[in-house]
């Protein structure tokens, strides 16, 4: 069965001149994708380049590259595509490499951790690249141009203006070689551009299946080399993909469309290509284009509202294709060992981002029933109670670690940040909450009555307060006062305890204050009432 793929042009953005058309690919569904067996040494990449920070879509792509590494018992790769200078954020290419350590999926070799590929920043490598070009010139797969910039804009607006899509009409290369020699002896400012072949051979991409794109009939003949010296991304791509034995290539799909004038490339060089796989487009749920969501997508602004870097990676891949089955709670072991590539499908992934919440749930509950991470979840909370209360804690012991891993335990399952253990509704935690006598008034007349019951239980109960007995002794609390409702018993403790009407249950929150403290907050209703 042969399926005709309509891609709209903002998938597209790797072909400037099918602006404003859409693009055919032809793929055969029927065939097997190519992945199912792997061979050979795996060695895949993430190529970003620095020009921004590094979002979802290509936490997406890195992550991919990752899992497939791993899985195979390959390597992955960072490398840097900085050879638009103009385009540059600073700052831009540390972060990436950080936010993927912090993300957990580290390169294995990288502009930090070099490796013997290496450089792994296109801006240290340009010798490659015009080496490469030369070879091209001389075999006659790429030629000078000396057009002007001025000739081109011509082109361009008489094409647009005759409803045409604008590209270059390849003057140059029928230039003499005298004529060359002659210019470039006179140092006319020129580019280097491939010479665009008919007769494309048909690739099978890992994802999309059968591809053919016949590059020549729409586009001019690119340029590799740029007037600065510098190549183009398409050049430099492969010569790097080449160079740095890259085995597979898996990329967003919207360089699905590039890949047949990569592949002229590696041909005019004699070069093998590495096999090609092209991941789905990655969206908003309702399939809007993910930068124009309300809010941040970058990964440094997650990493700051306390998203755990495995809710990121578990959400990404729930969306998307891959996998056997969708299910929460994966961890980056889990995502290599469940990921079957040939389960990509050509459908864009649809990303739900409200329910990060509940992902960084699960995840938080995992991290704190593990021991090691615990710990480094106490030290955290330790600095995040210091800096939102430090003047107000009237006892030290609330930044104890074995009081805060209580706390921890208690409320595993119910929140989802850290933070929000540092929020007002969790305050009474770690300050002791400050209560009116009208307050206490207003609900019962025998607060002192119940404030002794209440003290006697805990201290029969002894150092430590068992969840299961103190739902069963605040039942019987509640039997013994005279004019109070069970309702109106809870309320009293509830304030006592937290000065809140809602939270917690009075028993959790007592377990999770602890014998001393709890005493501690019902010992000052028997205090007789302040005269303010
Ligand atoms: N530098 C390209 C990008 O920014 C890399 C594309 C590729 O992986 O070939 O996405």
């Amino acid at each position: 069965m042969r399926l005709l793929l309509l891609l709209p042009q903002r998938c597209v953005q790797g072909l400037s001149a099918v602006r404003n058309t859409q693009v055919k690919l032809q793929l055969n569904a029927s065939v097997q994708r190519c992945c199912s067996t792997v061979h050979g040494d795996v060695r895949v990449r993430f190529a970003p380049s620095p020009t921004g920070f590094l979002h979802l879509g290509g936490l997406r792509t890195a992550l991919y590259n990752y899992i497939f590494a791993k899985k195979y018992g390959g390597s992955f790769i960072l490398r840097l595509e900085d050879t638009d200078q103009s385009r540059l954020v600073p700052g831009a290419a540390e972060s990436i490499e950080d936010m993927l350590e912090w993300a957990g999926i580290p390169p294995d070799e990288s502009p930090r951790h070099g490796g013997s590929a290496g450089p792994y920043m296109q801006s240290q490598r340009l010798d490659l690249y015009r080496q490469t070009a030369q070879q091209l010139v001389e075999s006659e797969h790429a030629y000078y141009c000396f057009c002007s910039p001025q000739r081109l804009d011509l082109l361009k607006k008489e094409a647009l203006r005759s409803g045409q899509t604008p590209r270059y009409d390849n003057r140059c290369r029928h230039l003499k070689a005298q004529q060359v020699q002659e210019k470039l002896a006179q140092s006319v400012p020129h580019v280097i551009r491939f010479r665009l072949e008919e007769g494309v051979e048909p690739f099978q991409d890992m994802v999309f299946g059968w591809n053919h794109h016949e590059v020549a009939q729409v586009e001019g003949d690119p340029v590799v080399i740029k007037a600065d010296g510098f190549p183009t991304y398409h050049l430099a791509n492969i010569v790097d993909d080449h160079h740095m034995n890259i085995s597979h290539v898996l990329r967003g799909s919207e360089w699905l469309i590039s890949t047949s004038k990569h592949l002229l490339m590696y041909k005019a060089l004699g070069w093998k290509p590495p096999t090609f796989g092209h991941l789905p487009l990655l969206m908003n749920k309702d399939g809007t284009k993910l930068s124009k969501r309300q809010g941040d997508i970058f990964i440094q602004s997650f990493q700051r509202d306390g998203v755990l870097p495995e809710a990121l990676l578990d959400i990404t891949t729930n969306c998307g294709s891959g996998f056997n089955t969708n299910q929460m709670g994966r961890r980056i072991d889990d995502l290599i060992s469940e990921f079957n590539p040939s389960k990509i499908t050509t459908h864009s992934a649809l990303l739900d981002l409200d329910k990060l919440p509940e992902f960084n749930r699960i995840h938080l509950q995992h991290r704190i029933e593990d021991e090691e991470q615990c710990c480094l979840l106490i030290k955290d909370l330790q600095g995040q109670i210091h800096k939102a209360y430090s003047a107000e804690i009237q006892d030290e012991e609330v930044l104890h670690e074995d009081y805060i891993r209580r706390v921890l335990h208690l409320r595993k399952g119910h929140i989802s940040f850290l933070k929000e253990l540092v929020g007002p509704s969790y305050s009474y935690l770690w300050v002791r909450p400050s209560l009116s006598n009208q307050q206490v008034a207003a609900l019962t007349k025998e607060a002192q009555h119940i404030a002794s019951l209440v003290l006697k239980l805990v201290s029969q109960q002894g150092e430590e307060l068992s969840l299961d007995q103190l739902s069963k002794d605040l039942k019987t609390v509640a039997k013994q006062t005279k004019t109070t409702k069970y309702r109106e018993v809870m309320k009293l403790l509830r304030l006592v305890l937290s000065g809140l009407q809602q939270g917690p249950s009075v028993a959790e929150m007592m377990v999770s204050l602890g014998p001393v403290e709890t005493s501690h907050r019902f010992q000052k209703l028997l205090l007789p009432p302040e005269t303010s």
